[in-house]
């Protein structure tokens, strides 16, 4: 399929749907989250009665062949406000997590488990990051082991999305602690399941995303059924059996197969951020006068605009080449993803700070939005990936890749 970025009906009614519901439902509410750092579960629930929360919504996403529908709805709600976006968004790194390694059984049983109904939703989190294992992967402590036809989990996770709140944690453990990340595997953990020996631990403050709960969580000897390996064990223990002998697993470590499937999403949620920030900066300039003339009308002021507008736009047009590829099931050969994901963070970070610059002393005081989106567009260089580590990555496909 040609590459291909017109939109269809279906594609813009859905666009269209998730800007109404940005504007009416999540805006109004944006501050008091920020303010008051709670998760906004009757906005959920709402997003979940219109069908924007939901295993459908995934599913669609996922056999959607230009993969551009995901990433419409994930710009729009961004734009509507990033931390009420997560809250809606989070739990689709554990349900990828689970499309991209799940056998059919578990993507049918467990996908639905992690949303919950829309009179009833439920959270998602996916568990990789520890208190010394952020950007290394490859150094997780938390412990998985066999116990006749269970597994025992062991281990501390930090700064997880809905974390201890969520009913479905997706943890990734090591099982054999020679092989390094080769010895990983990602386990599903019912929290209801396990008599309380999964649990929250501290409830992280925030700079941003304030209405996005973030939290550590411990695994005390957290002892789950054999099904629940991810993926499978007969399809655990080959690709273990493959790593003692030296020979390739055949695709990298488990976390990062997620991670590649999910940065252009989350590149494109950081354009959602840049764009509000935009649109509120070029409203600014063409109200706010000063020397007798609206803003828009100092040459410095307007050519800060005009390079916003044109880093937003060309940090979408990464972000949904990567969807495409990715839907087209085309490797990442040059880091595409990583590229989408560095520009998109950089971007709105940059945009955001331009915007506050825009509204001088009002950019810097709670009454505009501005500075929110700063605080929350912060965390795009940090998360699923930090800038540095996707400049790493991107670097090594120039080392590896044939042009
Ligand atoms: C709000 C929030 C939500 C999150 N949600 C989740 C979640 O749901 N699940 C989850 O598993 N994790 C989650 N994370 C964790 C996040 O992915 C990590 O914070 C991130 O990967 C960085 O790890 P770290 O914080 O330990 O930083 P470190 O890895 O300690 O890095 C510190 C600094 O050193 C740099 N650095 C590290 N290694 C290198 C290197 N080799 N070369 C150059 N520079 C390097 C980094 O880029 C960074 O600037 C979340 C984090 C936040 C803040």
């Amino acid at each position: 399929m040609a590459l291909d970025f017109s939109l269809t009906d279906e594609q813009r009614q859905i666009q269209e749907m998730a800007h109404r519901f940005a504007l009416e439902v999540i805006r109004p509410e944006a501050a008091y989250y920020d303010e008051h750092e709670e998760t906004p579960w009757p906005i959920i629930q709402k997003a979940a009665e219109v069908g924007l929360y939901g295993w459908e919504l995934l599913a669609s996403g996922q056999s959607d062949p230009t993969g551009l529908t995901l990433m419409l709805v994930n710009e729009e709600l961004f734009w509507g406000d990033a931390g009420i976006a997560l809250a809606i968004m989070g739990s689709g790194l554990a349900a990828t997590a689970v499309f991209a390694q799940g056998t059919p059984e578990q993507i049918r049983e467990w996908i639905p488990r992690i949303y919950g109904t829309p009179s009833e939703p439920k959270l998602g989190a996916f568990c990789v990051t520890e208190p010394d294992a952020g950007s290394d992967v490859s150094s997780l402590r938390t412990r998985a082991r066999r116990d006749g036809d269970d597994w025992v989990i062991s281990g501390t996770k930090q700064f997880i999305t809905n974390g201890g709140i969520a009913d479905v944690h997706v943890v990734v453990a090591t099982v054999d602690p020679s092989l390094g990340v080769r010895g990983q595997a990602s386990f599903l953990v019912d929290r209801n399941e396990t008599q309380g020996r999964l649990r929250m631990g501290r409830k992280l403050r925030k700079l941003g995303i304030r209405a996005s709960h973030t939290a550590e969580v411990v695994f005390d000897e957290v002892r789950v059924p054999q099904d629940r390996v991810l993926g499978g064990l007969e399809r655990l223990e080959a690709r273990l059996a493959r790593a003692r002998e030296g020979r390739s697993t055949g695709r990298s470590a488990v976390a990062l197969q997620t991670f590649e499937r999910t940065r252009p999403v989350v590149g494109i949620q950081a354009v959602g951020i840049a764009r509000a920030a935009y649109e509120a900066a070029l409203e600014y300039a063409k109200t706010r006068r000063q020397f007798g003339v609206p803003l828009l009308q100092h040459e410095a002021i307007a050519f800060k605009l005009a390079d916003m507008r044109t880093a937003i736009d060309a940090a979408r047009l990464l972000c949904w080449r990567a969807a495409w590829m990715a839907a087209q099931g085309q490797p990442f050969l040059h880091g595409e993803g990583s590229m989408a994901k560095l520009k998109a963070g950089e971007t709105a970070v940059w945009v955001c700070e331009q915007a506050i610059q825009i509204h001088g002393g009002y950019g810097y005081i709670r009454d505009y939005p501005v500075e929110r989106y700063w605080r929350d567009a912060k965390v795009w260089t940090i998360f699923e990936g930090t800038s540095e580590i996707q400049r790493r990555i991107i670097a090594q496909a120039l080392a590896t890749a044939d042009d």
